[in-house]
């Protein structure tokens, strides 16, 4: 007899008895009284929309706090990446290496600003760099680049549909020009169509210098859009600057083999008494431990197979003036270890996502720029090797949280370090 499972449902939230089902409907209704706090509504920073917004807040919370000497003195400074701001969060700053990079680009021993409120992460990422270190240092290939932004056309027809796709491809050389005149490093270096039906998605994809790109590519296919808007022999019926086929912001099996931002590939070879000083464990083990784990992510429907890129590239993206909301894509990958000729380990990371930039976004405000600066990486020429670096701190917390899980130390760290 097949029976409803409500076992999912927090039934106390919701499913309440009869009697309070008129709260129940009360609760979830709309209200159409005024709010009682109405902030400014310009979004920009000066002393008097600060005032202004802080006149509401004060009864709050303690203004100092968020609006501190330091912040006060800088506000301007943030008008181009937040609206409506009050001030500034300290989210913690802690530095995990010396980690030896030996890139294409990335040549150096770094030391890498994390910024966390998580216990136990930089000192992971540490013990893996130290590992990485005691090694020679990883090597790291930056492979592929680029970034897209995918305008989507309607049609009420295949036919159309059909002349529209046959209409651009004749256009390259004109869209590309286009899309060029709004950015001096931005290069649009491929146009790839797709076809649902009588929709047409376009993918335009750049090349965008230092700068992880997200606006460049956005400003760029504006362009283009606009004039496919006016000029397209076959008008669509309805058009959007982005169809959601580029991946921002949500990890997507497409990239998993092409790219989004850069694609870094990063390796080590770990001595057998190595992996044993620095993580109690073997080799062998972590092998082993790497299989089974495989066949979890597997079972598990993920996009790739990693222990845990989010928590590097989170504190990473935060630490740098990243944008962190780009983790979301970033994090996929692929980890893989298997033992060497010697019986030492072969621990390999390749993160096809990485959306960083050295210039533009948040890399120019204060302390973003200042925990870059710790890399030596703010600025023009320096976003290829940033990319490497956290290929390579993504290895180091691979390794180390690997280890820890081998020698049965991880549920120890946390609580020797959390609690
Ligand atoms: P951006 O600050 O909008 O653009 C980079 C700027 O730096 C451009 O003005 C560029 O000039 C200049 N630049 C100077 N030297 C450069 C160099 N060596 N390489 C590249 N550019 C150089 O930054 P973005 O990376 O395009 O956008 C990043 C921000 O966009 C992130 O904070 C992200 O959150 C946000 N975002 C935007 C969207 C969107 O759709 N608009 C979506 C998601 C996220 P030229 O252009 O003349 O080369």
């Amino acid at each position: 007899m097949p029976k409803l499972n409500l076992s999912r449902l927090n039934q106390h939230h919701f499913l309440q008895p009869d009697q309070h089902s008129h709260t129940l409907e009360q609760k979830l209704s709309p209200r159409f009284e005024r709010p009682q706090v109405r902030l400014t509504p310009s979004p920009y920073i000066t002393e008097k929309t600060l005032a202004k917004r802080w006149n509401k807040l004060d009864s709050l919370t303690d203004k100092t706090v968020l609006l501190d000497e330091q912040t006060q003195a800088h506000a301007e400074l943030y008008n181009k990446n937040i609206e409506h701001f009050i001030g500034t969060v300290k989210v913690p700053v802690g530095v995990a290496g010396p980690l030896r990079v030996n890139g294409l680009y990335a040549n150096d021993d770094f030391l890498i600003p994390l910024a966390t409120t998580e216990a136990a992460l930089v000192a992971s990422y540490n013990r893996g760099a130290q590992l990485i270190t005691a090694a020679g240092g990883a090597s790291a290939m930056l492979i592929n680049e680029g970034v897209t932004r995918t305008p989507v056309f309607s049609f009420d027809s295949l036919a159309n549909a059909g002349q529209f796709v046959a209409w651009v491809v004749t256009q390259y050389d004109h869209f590309k020009r286009i899309a060029e005149s709004t950015t001096s490093h931005g290069k649009l270096h491929d146009i790839n169509v797709n076809i649902e039906a009588s929709q047409v998605y376009l993918v335009f994809e750049y090349h965008t210098g230092d700068a992880s790109g997200q606006n460049m590519v956005t400003i760029a296919t504006n362009e283009v859009y606009h004039y496919i808007l006016e000029h397209s022999p076959i008008t669509p019926t309805e058009a959007f600057l982005d169809g959601n086929l580029s991946g921002d912001k949500k990890p997507n099996a497409n990239t998993l083999r092409h790219v989004r931002g850069k694609k870094v590939t990063a390796e080590v070879h770990l001595s057998k008494e190595l992996v044993e000083k620095y993580l109690h464990t073997s080799p062998e083990k972590m092998v082993r431990f790497g299989q089974v784990t495989t066949t979890g992510a597997a079972l598990s429907g993920g996009i790739g197979v990693n222990a845990h890129y989010a928590n590097a590239l989170a504190a990473l993206y935060i630490a740098c003036g990243q944008d962190a909301a780009c983790v979301a894509e970033s994090a996929v990958g692929i980890t893989r270890m298997v033992l060497n000729e010697q019986g030492g380990l072969h621990a390999s990371v390749t993160l096809p996502n990485l959306m960083v930039g050295t210039v533009g976004g948040g890399t120019g405000l204060p302390t973003q720029k200042a925990c870059l600066d710790i890399m030596g990486l703010h600025g023009s020429g320096n976003a290829k090797s940033l990319a490497e670096v956290a290929a390579c701190l993504c290895l180091a917390g691979e390794l180390s949280i690997v280890g820890a899980f081998c020698a049965d130390h991880f549920s120890r760290a946390h609580q020797k370090l959390a609690r």
